[in-house]
């Protein structure tokens, strides 16, 4: 179990850092944080949180989260993860989907009001919220500190590694978020793969401005340093590409974690040259595929030589294949890596369900100790993704090469068929990209009396361009792009909607656009 091993850790790095908060200036050893998360998880029993009851965390990045993760680990609570970025709506339809019992929640964070927002929330199970720093907090550290140890080594005895301890909901990207179940098992171990491919030990320091509510933060990030010995560092509550280069500097940090748009950011820094960046040697970029000259500019500027890629999903918990530190910059821009040690995957034509030959675009499958125990109460859900023989479905579809490095290459619901033509939005997005007043572009399918589907641009331009309109699109695309795959209709947008952890939301720009098309 996560405790278990967490306990081992505490034994075996004792002295050693393993949590730096920037932010507060406060710091732990791995004996000060196995005490406090002891402390805390006797207060948790003794208000009579049990095992199995899910107790969710709604703050930003700060140490209280890791505290929380690791005391819910001890006494097998099972946390459920909460996007600081939720509203109303949200928070409620989350909290009561996975039956949240006790709500650990921050006050406020910028313009969000959490304090207020869950006085508003209609969710029966909810027994009480517990503000971090508030009295309610102190008196679950006075309760521990009174509580009995022999109490805590009692429940840890018998709690189970392949029983659920989280609950994380998926990005939302393609329709509401799902919840996905994931046991002690599947992130613990996913964790320490992640961290023996960045050849994580006692002396590394890992620099997280990534969320801990996402499994990239939690897993990759918390977990990953934890079965190393490495020491977590937090830089800011939410990404701040100053803050994580002073956080690097400053705490000699040595892996540095992020999706591309951050460190685009970090090396944007207009002071970027003075920081002394030396100590980096590895990182993970993940999320979204990565442009070469930033992945150049990561290894020649940061000095993160050994710098990889990770793909998964929430669903996978998370990474299921990973570049080597050792992989050529070409495969690292170009691939998404290998299967992890354990994973297996197959690619596979999503209309027979059959393994497509090596080279050949299909849904890419992941099998293995990683894949969730299946969707927070919803069965159905869970049947359609995980099939009888196990294999999770992750709706990308991918290719893998011969040599066993899978390329990402798009969504299948995000494939357009155009008179029986498969279309794959993002070769004609990244083509799109090329014009010079286009700083964005996003290609839908919208439906077609005579073809079906046709294609449909949303653009955002350069400020001060001129207009552009399908006709002078067609006339850039001509010669250069399929004529099947030139989009018909153009729509000039300032935006597009997003989910609140930032990508793009397709399903509502399609049915947008039939609006549009009248
Ligand atoms: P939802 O399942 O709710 O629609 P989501 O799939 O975006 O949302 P996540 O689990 O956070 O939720 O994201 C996983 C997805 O992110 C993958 O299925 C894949 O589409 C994309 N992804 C992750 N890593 C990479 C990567 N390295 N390159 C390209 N795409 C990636
Ligand atoms: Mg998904």
């Amino acid at each position: 179990t996560i405790g278990a091993y967490f306990d081992r850790a505490v034994e075996d790095f004792g002295d050693r850092d393993a949590l730096v908060d920037r932010p507060t200036g406060r710091r732990w050893t791995y004996a000060e944080l196995g005490a406090e998360a002891d402390v805390l998880a006797l207060g948790l029993l003794d208000h009579g949180i049990q095992p199995g009851d899910r107790v969710g965390i709604w703050a930003p990045n700060c140490a209280e989260w890791v505290i929380v993760q690791y005391a819910c680990a001890k006494i097998g609570a099972v946390l459920v993860n909460l996007n600081p970025g939720y509203g109303r709506h949200e928070i409620e339809y989350v909290l009561n989907l996975a039956g949240v019992r006790m709500l650990i929640s921050a006050e406020s964070f910028k313009t969000s009001d959490y304090a207020r927002m869950i006085t508003e929330v209609d969710c029966p199970a909810l027994e009480q919220v517990v503000l971090l720093g508030g009295d309610a907090w102190a008196e679950l550290a006075d309760r521990g500190r009174r509580g009995d140890p022999a109490l805590l080594a009692k429940v840890g005895a018998s709690l189970h590694a392949d029983e659920p301890i989280n609950i994380q909901f998926t990005s939302g990207t393609t329709g509401f978020p799902k919840g996905a179940t994931l046991s002690h098992h599947n992130i613990l171990n996913n964790g320490f793969s992640v961290g023996q491919l960045c050849r994580y030990g006692p002396e590394d320091r890992v620099c997280v401005p990534v969320p801990f509510f996402h499994c990239f933060g939690m897993v990759m990030g918390n977990l990953a340093a934890m079965t190393h010995g490495a020491c977590v560092v937090i830089p800011a509550p939410v990404f701040n590409a100053r803050a994580t280069l002073e956080a690097v500097e400053a705490e000699r940090c040595t892996s540095l974690y992020g999706v591309p748009t951050m460190f685009i950011a970090e090396l944007a820094d207009p002071d970027f040259a003075g920081f002394e960046l030396s100590s980096l040697r590895t990182g993970i970029m993940s999320g979204t595929p990565c442009p070469i000259d930033v992945m150049r500019q990561v290894v020649e500027l940061m000095g993160m030589a050994e710098v990889t890629i990770c793909y998964g999903m929430t669903e996978t918990s998370p990474v299921a294949t990973q570049t080597r530190y050792d992989d050529s910059l070409e495969r690292r821009v170009s691939t998404v890596g290998r299967a992890g040690p354990h994973v297996e995957i197959k690619v596979v034509d999503p209309r027979t369900g059959l393994t497509v030959p090596r080279g050949e675009a299909g849904e890419v499958c992941m099998r293995g100790y990683s894949v969730m125990i299946g969707y927070w109460d919803q069965p159905d859900k869970t049947a359609d993704a995980i099939d009888a023989a196990g294999w999770m479905h992750s709706g990308d579809l991918g290719v893998m090469d011969e040599h066993g490095y899978l390329n990402i290459t798009g969504r299948i619901k995000d494939m357009v068929i155009r008179g029986g033509e498969n279309i794959y939005p993002r070769e004609v997005e990244e083509f799109l990209h090329t014009h010079p007043d286009i700083v964005d572009v996003q290609v839908i399918g919208v439906p077609d009396a005579r073809y079906g589907e046709e294609l449909m641009a949303w653009i955002r331009l350069r400020p001060g361009a001129a207009s552009l309109d399908a006709a002078s699109l067609r006339e850039f695309c001509l010669g250069e792009l399929a004529r099947h795959k030139i989009p018909r209709y153009v729509h000039l947008v300032d935006e597009f909607p997003m989910t609140v952890s930032g990508k793009v939301r397709k399903v509502e720009m399609r049915e947008m656009a039939v609006e549009l098309l009248g």
